[in-house]
């Protein structure tokens, strides 16, 4: 690999449900990219106004009472999803709409380094699924960043963090309450080295369910009063909604606050208001079910991380629903330790996403930090399942890396062929943790021929997952004494058209920011085709199976070695003499494999790497 000899600016990105943030590198501290007002958070609200004109943030959000059919909230919570969402009468993706939003921040920092191409790690959370995580990636493809990983969001959590308090070897747990997620993960850091242990979440709960259910509290008490429930009249139930995240933040600092609408919704002509007093703990009383269920995540993370709460050496809040005091006293309580008070809720995520991105760039390589991450989801196979009282059935499924493992992590499992004089398989992939393949989550699958005929159980298939840190999936299949291999990549396997798609998304949009009067976009009018596609990947590959030749790509293997000769390196500090002597051939003959071309002996290398770490316990 030469150096690179082009700079290109690399930022962090938080794409949140509610709030948005980008951050950068500043004197080897992250910090967040303001908007040209001066904004930190860009909360993440798209609107068309009557003109046509996009409008993202704060404006949106304000207009989102008076203009409830031209603006989306929350897109987050469809990603990966093939639901389309109508704004203004037009049509569009949950990634195109999550476009607009990075667009946006891309131009705070456009602001900053110029226009031109950027580099961007992008968070989600960490029960993201793969097309939830792929969907994010081509969001972050569409306004134009070139997408370097996807990171989980408590990860970044904790490496913001990591980076201020490197001394030490400690354990974490992330609570993050957001908007319309909550996420709970146990992060360890050992000497420098980040993982995440267990992590565990909640797509549909967070700050906007506790604005709902004071709205509901609201309507309640207006069909006592007047017989008119105001949430049939949508201007009525978005004025109760701005209402309750007010009252709900005001809550956090005071401990009552006083409602007066004098309009909601109106009855026979008249207006119809609302009047009322709100005390803490009555809000308390309105949201503690939920807040209850999010403790029992948190016991449920320490169970599967395998840490008992006394384990915990620091507990960081992120999320803006962590601001409301009852959330911090119930932690305290459940874990008996008092939760960081140093770490911007707000921020975090964003920040520890530009660590991860100075990590790349080689901007904080000094800081002897680096992040590991683990596989939300077990993966595997369909096969044939015994069971003790019928015959063996298919659709059972065996998981080849399962769920938690450290990433980037590649497994190999063989199974064998089920009928006499079978030749050819069918390799159906899932994830997901039960242990009939249909109530988990197909991802894709491929043929493999060839298999020389023989008795039943007798010819081995050799299975091999790898999983890198960007989510993406290769599986292969290689017939033990045939040879014969067939390979998948499994983001292309999912989505064969996802190419066209991605032009015509990218044309959409670019058609919309054109119809704005923009003096940012001067140039815009250039070439269509070379408007900020990302190189490379999504060309090479149309969805087609693999053949042979190019079984596990180069790229993947060469990133992932280089992961795991960093982790190696830092290692090193660690290790008594004789210990040290053996990972540093380990490493050197890593390191070698890695300036070379021939993937198989760098995959060897990288078995070697991993099985000495794992021998020596790191
Ligand atoms: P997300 O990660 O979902 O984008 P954020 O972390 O930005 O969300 O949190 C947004 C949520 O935090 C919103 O529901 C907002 O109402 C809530 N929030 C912000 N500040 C406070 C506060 N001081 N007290 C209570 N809730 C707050
Ligand atoms: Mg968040």
């Amino acid at each position: 690999m030469s150096e690179e000899n082009f700079w290109r600016p690399i930022v962090g990105i938080d794409l949140g449900t509610t709030n948005s943030a980008i951050s950068y590198i500043r004197n080897g501290k992250p910090e967040i990219i303001p908007s040209a007002k001066g904004e930190l958070l860009l909360p993440s609200v798209v609107l068309i106004d009557p003109l046509g004109n996009i409008v993202v943030g704060k404006d949106a959000k304000d207009a989102l009472v008076a203009m409830p059919d031209r603006s989306i909230a929350a897109v987050k919570r469809k990603m990966g999803s093939l639901d389309n969402i109508t704004i203004a009468g037009e049509s569009f993706s949950p990634q195109e709409i999550s476009a607009l939003i990075l667009k946006e921040l891309k131009q705070q920092a456009d602001q900053m380094y110029g226009e031109g191409e950027k580099e961007a790690v992008i968070t989600v959370p960490a029960y993201f699924t793969d097309e939830q995580r792929r969907a994010t990636k081509e969001a972050g493809e569409l306004a134009g960043f070139v997408v370097e990983r996807i990171i989980n969001e408590p990860t970044a959590a904790a490496l913001s963090f990591g980076l201020e308090n490197l001394q030490g070897d400690r354990t974490f747990l992330v609570y993050d309450l957001g908007g319309g997620t909550f996420d709970v993960s146990v992060v360890e850091m050992f000497s420098g080295v980040l993982e995440v242990k267990a992590s565990t979440g909640d797509r549909m709960l967070g700050g906007e369910d506790f604005d709902w259910r004071l709205v509901d509290w609201f309507a309640e008490k207006m069909i006592s009063q007047y017989g008119v429930d105001p949430r049939e009249d949508i201007r009525g139930k978005a004025a109760l909604k701005e209402e309750a995240e007010r009252v709900k933040i005001v809550l956090s600092s005071e401990t009552s606050v006083s409602v007066m609408l004098p309009l909601v919704t109106v009855k026979d002509n008249r207006p119809i208001g609302l009047t009322a007093e709100v005390s803490r703990e009555q809000f308390i009383s309105l949201i503690e079910d939920l807040i209850v269920q999010t403790l029992e995540r948190v016991t449920g993370v320490l169970q599967e991380a395998g840490v008992t709460a006394n384990a915990i050496d620091e507990v960081l809040l992120v999320g803006g629903s962590t601001r409301i005091p009852y959330v911090r006293e119930a932690i305290r309580s459940l874990l008996g330790k008092e939760p960081r008070s140093d770490v911007n809720p707000d921020e975090a995520v964003a920040l520890g996403a530009a660590v991860q991105a100075g990590l790349k760039s080689g901007l904080l390589s000094e800081s002897g930090l680096i992040a590991t991450d683990v596989a939300p989801f077990s993966m595997g196979i369909a096969v044939l399942k015994e069971s003790v009282s019928v015959r063996a059935r298919p659709g059972g499924f065996a998981p080849v890396i399962t769920r938690n493992t450290t990433i980037p992590v590649t497994r190999s499992q063989t199974f064998y062929t089920s009928a006499p004089g079978q030749t050819a398989v069918s390799i159906e992939i899932y994830q997901g943790e039960h242990e009939w393949v249909k109530h988990n989550h197909f991802l894709g699958e491929f043929m493999l021929d060839g298999i020389p005929e023989n008795w039943e159980n007798y010819e081995g298939i050799k299975v091999t997952f790898r999983y890198n840190l960007n989510g993406i999936l290769e599986v292969a299949a290689e017939s033990v004494s045939s040879g014969k291999q067939m390979s998948v990549t499994v983001q292309d396997a999912l989505n064969r058209d996802s190419r066209e798609v991605f032009e015509e998304s990218a044309r959409r949009l670019q058609k919309l920011w054109e119809a704005v009067p923009d003096e940012t976009d001067a140039d815009e009018d250039e070439d269509l085709d070379d408007w900020d596609l990302p190189p490379g990947e999504l060309d090479e590959d149309d969805g087609e199976w693999d053949s042979e030749e190019d079984d596990l790509t180069p790229t993947l293997a060469h990133e992932d070695g280089r992961i795991l000769a960093q982790r190696g390196h830092n290692a090193l500090a660690v290790l008594k003499d004789t210990e040290q002597k053996k990972l540093s051939q380990a490493l050197l003959a890593l390191d070698e494999a890695l300036q070379g071309e021939d993937v198989e002996a760098l995959e060897r290398a990288m078995e070697a790497t991993t099985d000495l770490l794992i021998e020596l316990e790191l």
